[in-house]
């Protein structure tokens, strides 16, 4: 019985946590979708999906927390751990611009060493060399390391971080947004110190996205009160561009080894579609192809999603969990366009970026070709 909560929906009132908790209980995901899928052309153009060309760049994998659900990290003083010099931090960016990037999301490991100077010195070094490069950097839990180490507040670091150019910051290490999950899975910043971060980054003017992934033990009680906890804060300030949900990768990670269930590609179209209908005030959904494949996440912008998210020229993290899917920005233009849309580059900030020849690309019908030859050669 979930048509009055979507009437609800399309009627523009707010959701509450009940509603939320009734749909992500409810196995029409299908109808969800369409009720998602409404909402989404209502705030978006219903005719355009975007996409960003960046990066990641992890500067180091030393961190000094465990996430047993983290395939990435390295202890401090073990023998592969890494952090990049400025050289190849530099070498990392003329080759994002050269594919046409506009910026980099930049994240690391929780360095037991890295003061606040070290990351003015890393960004004020960037935006002296790449003035108009968006540089979309850390996460909450890296500012609440920097917080401990430099014994600095938020807001402060916040400041500081943008004076030196930081243009804006990831949702990353939200995980599920309840400590009764991430203290079993964490030793990361708490529920409270995620979302303190981010009202300081957005009281001084920086915009940030939000995220989830979920599957982590997490129940729906905890994915509702999450949702709950971004739509409180979003309501204060406004500072959320996106919201990307996305699903545990388990590979390689001691958490993978103990749980028996993951989410379906159900769960996650379903999830999506409740985002876009519980967040009335989150302007954009993105679909995470990265995890999820290129086939779902093309499916996703069909439940909600209106953007594509990265080419992601380099990417470690998830990867390093299991999440091994590739697409290069043909691909990506290919898929926008075969579930119909118009695909469109964005900036960080959700800007349209407009580049020369980019027609050329679409004209090249390489992909329908290569598809023609599989269909054949069978
Ligand atoms: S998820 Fe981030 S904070 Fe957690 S162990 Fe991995 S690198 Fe460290």
């Amino acid at each position: 019985m979930i048509q009055p909560i979507l009437d609800k929906a399309l009627a523009g009132k707010r959701l509450t946590a009940e509603d939320c908790t009734a749909l992500l209980e409810s196995h029409d995901f299908v109808r969800i979708g369409l009720a998602a899928d409404e909402i989404r052309n209502r705030k978006n153009d219903p005719d355009v999906v975007t996409y960003i060309i960046d990066r990641n760049i992890n500067y180091t994998n030393v961190c000094n927390v465990v996430c047993t659900f983290c395939a990435f990290y390295r202890r401090p003083g073990k023998p592969d751990t890494y952090v990049h010099s400025m050289d190849e931090v530099c070498a990392r960016i003329d080759e994002t611009i050269a594919l046409g990037g506009t910026g980099v999301l930049m994240q690391g490991g929780l360095h037991p060493d890295f003061n606040i100077e070290w990351y003015e010195d890393l960004l004020s070094t960037l935006h002296a060399k790449y003035p108009d490069f968006q540089l979309h950097c850390f996460s909450p839990p890296e500012i609440h390391n920097i917080s401990l180490i430099s014994k600095l507040d938020y807001k402060t670091i916040m400041q500081r971080l943008k004076d030196a150019g930081l243009n804006s910051m990831p949702g990353g290490g939200g995980e599920i947004l309840d400590d009764e999950v991430r203290k079993r899975v964490s030793t990361k910043c708490t529920t409270q110190e995620w979302l303190d971060v981010m009202r300081a980054a957005h009281e001084v003017g920086l915009r940030t996205t939000a995220t989830m992934m979920f599957g982590i033990g997490d129940r729906i009680e905890h994915r509702v009160r999450h949702l709950q906890r971004i739509r409180d804060l979003q309501d204060d300030t406004g500072g959320f561009t996106a919201f990307i949900p996305w699903t545990f990768q388990r590979e390689n990670t001691a958490l993978g080894r103990k749980i028996t269930e993951e989410p379906t590609g159900i769960d996650y179209l379903k999830m999506l579609s409740v985002s876009r209908l519980f967040l009335d005030n989150v302007q954009h959904i993105q679909a995470s192809w990265l995890t999820q494949g290129i086939r779902l996440g093309q499916a996703a912008l069909r439940f909600g999603a209106d953007d594509m998210g990265s080419i992601m020229i380099e990417e470690n993290v998830v990867s390093a969990a299991g999440a091994n899917n590739e697409a290069n920005e043909r691909d990506l233009r290919y898929q926008i366009r075969e579930a119909g849309y118009r695909p469109q580059q964005r900036d960080i900030l959700y800007n349209y970026v407009n580049r020369e020849n980019i027609d050329a690309l679409d004209q090249s019908d390489s992909m329908k070709l290569k598809q023609l030859t599989v269909a054949f050669a069978d």
